[in-house]
């Protein structure tokens, strides 16, 4: 099967596995594990940041960023189609206490613009406006991601305004790699940063928040309520070290793999809508009488998975298991449908 369901499909490469087999291990709820340390150690350097915290997954580094930005009674801003709003069971009231205000944007990005029009004043009747969460690439955006040009303009305002600003950076380096923007930039445009290493970059498991000194001290009470403590998680770190060595660039091939098949889409008589592919994500729309579920299930029996995105809508992600040939193979499917 070719599975384009997400990029979080992938299975260790052989170096990675031999980097975790190799992995020196503590417990990390004793601050002891050296992995782990040396994890958090190198992506705080990699973007600037005094310290830097290893979680289970990118909703945990989310759902406590969130949490340690802000009180209950205050909001975040965010657009409609963020992953903090959309996909983490609106963990932001559950775990916060916290309300959203949410924007309309542009393939789920929002400008300084629209954040001014929308920070509330303070009145005992209304929420705080206290924390801005951008999304960089965006998921639901199909892939969308900003250039610092465009951040820093926000970074800007909230500096003004005292408002935090987070960056949920699951798919950040996909960016990147098209950008050539540097992690040290993005750094000093946020006050919090996300990454996943269990995206495209291939580790099993992983989420790292990376901030002041500070924050990350608190952070790190929070992941332990939540139950993020763990113990011997040198071996996943190790993972993540190695995907941070070994598998950044490649994510340009995921990237342009997506481009190819969108260019597919777009010339085949039963899709519309094709989003504008800028990363490894792609999403179109099926034309009547298919539906995304029927289509769906046609791909399934030619040896393609891939997720429904709407009811019309279909999403595909590329990833490090997806090779040239597959793509290739894909495309031939796609076209004999
Ligand atoms: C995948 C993802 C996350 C985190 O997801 P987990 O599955 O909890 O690791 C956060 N934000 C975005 C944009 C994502 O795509």
């Amino acid at each position: 099967m070719i599975n384009l369901i997400s990029d979080t499909v992938t299975k260790p490469t052989p170096g990675m596995l031999q980097a975790m087999i190799n992995a020196e291990v503590g417990d990390d709820v004793f601050g002891e594990d050296p992995s782990v340390n040396a994890l958090e150690a190198k992506m705080a350097a990699m973007f600037g940041k005094e310290a830097a915290l290893f979680c289970p997954s990118g909703t945990m580094t989310n759902q406590i960023a969130i949490k340690v930005h802000t009180q209950p009674l205050d909001e975040m801003i965010c657009d409609e189609y963020s992953h903090v709003y959309q996909y983490e069971t609106a963990g932001y009231a559950y775990n916060a206490g916290v309300g959203v205000n949410l924007i309309k944007g542009q393939n789920g990005k929002i400008t300084a613009e629209q954040i001014a029009a929308v920070i509330k004043p303070v009145h005992d009747w209304l929420p705080i406006s206290k924390l801005v969460v951008l999304e960089n690439t965006c998921n639901k955006g199909g892939g969308s991601f900003y250039t610092l040009a465009e951040i820093q303009p926000i970074s800007a305002l909230c500096k003004e305004r005292g408002l935090a600003l987070h960056l949920d950076g699951a798919r950040l380096f996909n960016a990147l790699v098209e950008t050539r923007e540097s992690t040290l930039e993005v750094g000093k445009a946020f006050d919090t940063i996300s990454i996943c290493l269990s995206k495209g970059l291939g580790a099993p498991v992983g989420s790292c928040l990376i901030g002041p000194k500070a924050f990350i001290r608190q952070a790190r009470r929070v992941r332990k309520v939540m139950g993020g403590g763990m113990r011997q998680s040198g071996f996943l770190a190790a993972a993540c070290i190695y995907a941070l060595e070994h598998q950044v660039q490649r994510l340009k091939t995921d990237n342009d793999h997506a481009k190819i098949l969108g260019k597919i889409l777009e010339n085949l008589p039963y899709v519309e809508n094709v989003r504008p592919v800028q990363t490894n994500i792609v999403i179109f729309d099926v034309k009547a009488p298919y539906t995304a579920e029927t289509y769906l299930t046609k791909l399934a029996e030619k040896g393609i998975n891939a997720s429904p995105f709407g009811l019309q809508t279909v999403r595909f992600v590329t990833h490090l298991d997806v090779s040239p040939a597959m793509i290739e193979q894909t495309t031939a499917v796609l076209k004999s449908l």
